[in-house]
């Protein structure tokens, strides 16, 4: 109780006017009620809040004396500023209002007279199609006409064209049955020459024989013919000229059975000189030849079916049913040993044709021959 007897005392000293308020006033008594019994420390915070107050004072007079002021005025120059701006700007709003409608009015008019000749040319423009188009249309039927003409002619090209196509198709096909005919009967004309070859040389021998035959006849025929004068000379010192001829005595009874012969050598199959290779059946693959203690294979040029059908014959088959060119059954490796091989479908062997010799080639692998048999 006592202390709150001296708060108004102690207040009345630091505050003596009336000027303090009664905020200022009603925190220092609260202040003053909460400070401890320690007076030191109530003596700092009185200094403390006098300089506060110092402080708020001096920042109401800048408020209000400085601050207050100068922003008036600056808003004052402000609005005065926009003032004249506004007015500028409707100065020139109205000089553009003005400058468009005088540009407007003349465009206008610029634009009217523009179109008006633009008009003009396009009618002109138009008139002188209509007549071109009039004109073209004369030069379009005409076309026309000769469109339709060169049309018809056309198709009478294309009609002459096919029916010319057929007949000189028809004539092709005549000569190539003509060339196969002939190809034919040069093929049988050549194996004929080829056995009269063969017949001509075995009689060429024969006549050889035969005349070897007759020399040693002549021979014989001339020494008994001299032993026979030197006979009759001598009879014909001693008798007589001789007389004539007599008659054939009978035949005389027939011999007794000769002895048999020695057995002869057993005869041997021959060697086969010609295999199929590479097939997937055993009468078909690539021909090879065995020469010279070689396998070779055969080059397809001009490798035809009389070649196959001597293969074929030659291994025992009934005939060729096919002939193969390209190394149909696989390219073999070493020597080639045949090439243009030309048989005339009689001979007994491959190598009874005519060719160009053993080993004589320009060829690879990749034409060997081949065919397949008929079983
Ligand atoms: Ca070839």
């Amino acid at each position: 109780m006592e202390k709150w007897n001296i708060l108004p005392n102690e207040q009345n000293e630091n505050c003596p006017s009336d000027n303090c308020s009664d905020s200022v006033r009603f925190d220092a008594r609260t202040m003053m009620a909460r400070l401890p019994e320690n007076l030191p420390t109530v003596f700092g915070l009185q200094e403390k809040l006098k300089s506060h107050k110092i402080a708020l004072v001096g920042l109401y007079l800048f408020v209000f004396g400085v601050l207050i002021p100068i922003t008036g005025f600056v808003t004052a120059q402000t609005l005065k500023m926009v003032s004249d701006h506004n007015d500028t700007l409707d100065k020139k709003i109205q000089q553009i209002s003005d400058l468009e409608a005088n540009l407007h009015s003349q465009l206008f008019q610029n634009l009217s007279i523009k179109m008006e000749q633009k008009f003009e040319d396009l009618l002109l423009q138009v008139s002188s199609i209509i007549s071109a188009v009039h004109t073209q249309r004369g030069v379009l039927a005409a076309v026309i006409n000769s469109v339709a003409n060169l049309n018809a002619t056309l198709l009478e090209i294309q009609l002459d064209i096919e029916s010319w196509k057929g007949t000189c198709q028809g004539n092709i096909r005549k000569q190539q049955e003509e060339t196969e005919r002939l190809e034919e009967h040069v093929y049988n004309v050549s194996a004929e020459i080829m056995t009269l070859k063969e017949q001509q040389i075995h009689l060429n021998q024969e006549i050889k024989g035969e005349m070897k035959l007759l020399a040693n006849i002549t021979n014989d025929l001339r020494l008994k013919d001299w032993e026979h004068s030197m006979t009759l000379r001598n009879i014909t010192l001693i008798q007589g000229p001789p007389g004539p001829k007599g008659d054939r005595g009978d035949r005389g009874p027939q011999g007794e059975v000769g002895a048999p012969g020695i057995t002869g050598p057993r005869a041997t199959a021959p060697i086969k000189t010609v295999r199929l290779v590479g097939g997937s059946q055993p009468n078909e693959g690539r021909v090879e030849i065995f020469h010279n203690g070689h396998w070779g294979t055969v080059c397809d040029d001009r490798w035809e079916i009389r070649n196959g059908l001597v293969v074929c014959k030659s291994l025992g088959y009934s005939g060729v049913e096919k002939v193969h060119k390209d190394a149909y059954f696989g390219g073999g490796t070493g020597i080639i040993w045949m090439n243009e091989v030309l048989c005339f479908g009689k001979e007994l062997s491959l190598e009874k044709c005519l060719f160009k010799g053993w080993g004589v080639t320009n060829c690879n692998h990749n034409e060997d021959a081949g065919v397949t048999c008929k079983v």
